[in-house]
C-alpha cells in the first residue's frame, strides 16, 4: 500500500536548535537499537516509523551492529525507506555509528580510521543511502589516538558520505579534546549522545557544561531506563517487556523492589501532572536547554504516540523539581 505522510506532520512537533549549527532537531528522536531485528514483525516495524514521521519526528538513529543480528536494524530501516520514505529523504535526519563491535578481527571495533571508514560504507550499503546525515563514534577507544578518530569523522565528511559528525559516551573531558581537534579540521562536531535519564544523571556532572561551552547539541538516549521508567513493571513483568523478552541489555536483576519503590513515587507526581510517568521521564530531560532531543526507542506505536504527549507539559513548578529531588536522592 502506498504510503503517504501525513500533512499535518509538522503542526504539533518542536523543533530545538543543535548546538551552534543549522540544525533542528524534533524534541523527540526515534532510536532502533531493539524492535527491529530480523526476528521482529516487519509490519510493526514499519508502522512505528511511519507514525513518528506522520508527528513531525524527522530524526532516526541506527548504528552499525542494531538488530540482532548486527547490521539488521538497518537492513529493515534501508527496506521502510525504500518502500515508504524515499520521496521524504531531504527531511529526514538519519545517523548511524561505529564504535562497538562489529565484524570479527582487530578492524570491526573501535576507533580506527580503517574501522570506521569501512564501517559507514557498509552502513550506508545496507540502508541504500548515499550518505547519513550524522555519524558516529560511538564509545570513546582510549588506545586510539583521538586525532585519528577525529580525522576518520572529517574524513567521511569530506567523502560526502556523512554531513555532520557526533561522538558518544565520550567524558566532558575527551569531548572538550575532541570538539577542539573537529574544530581545526573544519568539521565541528555536531552533537554528543549520552545516556541520560532520572535514574543516570552523569551528565549533570560537567557534560552538559562542556557541551554548552563548545556549541554542541546533545540527543540523550535510554530516557526510560529501558522501560523502568514508565508504568509497566509495577504490577510485575509484562511477557511482552523488554527485560522478560529480550534480556541481553535489560532482565529481572536490574528491576528490583528498591527502583520500584521509586517509580511507584515518580509515577504519583505524573499522575498528580495528568501526564504518564514516560511522559514526565522525558519532560524532565527536556528542562534542560543543553539538550536537543530525547532518543526514545518504542516496541509499540502506541508507545509512541504516549510518548509524543509529553509535549502538552513540559513545564515543572520548583515543588515537583524538589519532590523529584528528593526520590532521586
Ligand atoms: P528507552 O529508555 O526509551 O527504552 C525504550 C523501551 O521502553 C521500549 O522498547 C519499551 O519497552 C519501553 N517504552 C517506551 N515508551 C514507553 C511507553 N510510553 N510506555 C511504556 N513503555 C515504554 O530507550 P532505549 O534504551 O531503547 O534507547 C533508545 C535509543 O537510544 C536506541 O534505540 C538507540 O538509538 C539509542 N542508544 C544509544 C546508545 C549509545 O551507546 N549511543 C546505547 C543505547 C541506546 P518494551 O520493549 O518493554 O515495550
Amino acid at each position: 500500500q502506498n504510503y503517504q505522510a501525513s500533512n499535518s506532520r509538522y503542526d504539533t512537533m518542536q523543533y530545538r536548535r543543535c548546538g551552534k549549527s543549522g540544525i533542528l532537531l524534533p524534541l523527540l528522536s526515534l532510536g532502533l537499537w531493539h524492535n527491529f531485528g530480523h526476528a521482529d514483525d516487519y509490519t510493526k516495524a514499519r508502522d512505528i516509523v511511519r507514525t513518528a514521521f506522520d508527528n513531525g519526528i524527522t530524526h532516526f538513529d541506527l548504528a552499525n551492529n542494531y538488530g540482532p543480528p548486527y547490521g539488521a536494524a538497518e537492513e529493515t530501516f534501508g527496506r521502510i525507506l525504500k518502500d515508504d520514505l524515499k520521496s521524504y529523504r531531504d527531511e529526514m535526519i538519519i545517523s548511524s555509528k561505529a564504535g562497538w563491535d562489529m565484524w570479527d578481527g582487530p578492524y570491526g571495533n573501535l576507533g580506527s580510521r580503517k574501522y570506521l571508514i569501512a564501517s559507514c560504507d557498509q552502513s550506508l550499503k545496507r540502508m541504500g543511502l548515499d550518505y547519513v546525515d550524522i555519524f558516529y563514534h560511538h564509545r570513546p577507544d582510549p588506545d586510539t589516538p583521538l586525532e585519528e578518530t577525529m580525522g576518520a569523522l572529517d574524513h567521511l565528511v569530506r567523502q560526502g558520505k556523512a554531513l555532520y559528525v557526533g561522538i558518544s559516551q565520550y567524558s566532558a573531558e575527551d569531548t572538550a579534546k575532541a570538539s577542539k581537534i573537529l574544530k581545526e579540521l573544519g568539521t565541528p562536531c555536531l552533537i554528543h549522545q549520552p545516556r541520560y535519564n532520572m535514574f543516570d544523571r552523569w551528565v549533570e556532572g560537567g557534560l552538559l557544561e562542556t557541551l554548552n561551552t563548545e556549541g554542541i547539541g546533545a540527543i540523550a538516549f535510554s530516557p526510560l531506563e529501558q522501560g523502568i521508567l514508565t508504568n509497566k513493571y509495577l504490577n510485575g513483568m509484562p511477557n511482552d517487556s523488554r527485560a522478560v523478552k529480550d534480556a541481553r541489555y535489560l532482565n529481572e536483576n536490574h528491576i528490583t523492589t528498591e527502583v520500584l519503590e521509586k517509580v511507584q513515587q515518580l509515577n504519583a507526581i505524573a499522575v498528580d501532572r495528568g501526564q504518564s510517568l514516560a511522559q514526565m521521564a522525558i519532560a524532565w530531560i527536556l528542562r534542560n536547554p543543553e539538550i536537543t532531543t530525547v532518543l526514545v526507542g518504542v516496541s509499540k506505536t502506541v508507545q509512541l504516540l504516549d510518548n509524543i504527549k509529553s509535549l502538552e507539559n513540559l513545564k515543572f513548578t520548583e515543588e515537583e523539581l524538589a519532590r523529584i529531588e528528593t526520590i532521586l536522592k
